[in-house]
């Protein structure tokens, strides 16, 4: 038997050690928590994305009673692109989660489902999506949606 480790690189900032284009992508993803739909969760995610060609878009989760049909806010945000600006890469995706009003301590992080699916946009446009995972004080930053999902699975 062989035993194989899998080390993803986390950047960890504060806020203001962040390039002025990024803390602007997560003043908005923050400013996209506004527009959640989440009376069942409580739990306020916003994402922002910024384009290659400079554009910037939303999403916020949109919850519904039946579950399944609601939506998170990292595809809310990356469905919009892929709709509007379908050749156009993501170069950088931010997110962000408010609970009782506050922004949540710990960075927010993307489901199973919302990593796949920033995967497929990363393959497809064939450079790396560059993430920024916000907390409170604390952001992450990865340069690639592959540290988010090791083993992952591809068709390409
Ligand atoms: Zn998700």
């Amino acid at each position: 038997m062989k035993e194989k480790n899998v080390v993803t690189k986390i950047q960890v900032y504060s806020y203001t050690e962040l390039t002025d284009d990024d803390k602007k992508l997560v003043d908005l993803a923050k400013e996209a928590t506004n527009a959640s739909y989440a009376p069942y969760s409580h739990f306020h995610v916003g994402a922002a994305l910024r384009l290659e060609n400079g554009v910037m878009i939303k999403g916020a989760n949109q919850e519904n009673a039946a579950f399944p049909a609601g939506l998170c806010a990292e595809r809310s945000a990356c469905f919009n692109a892929g709709s509007n600006y379908p050749d156009v890469p993501i170069e950088t995706i931010a997110v962000i989660a408010v609970q009782n009003g506050e922004v949540v301590e710990d960075p927010c992080s993307p489901c199973g489902v919302c990593r796949q699916a920033l995967l497929e946009f990363e393959t497809r446009a064939g450079k790396p999506m560059q993430v920024l995972l916000a907390g409170r004080d604390t952001i992450y930053r990865l340069q690639s949606v592959k540290d988010l999902l090791p083993l992952s699975f591809t068709e390409f």
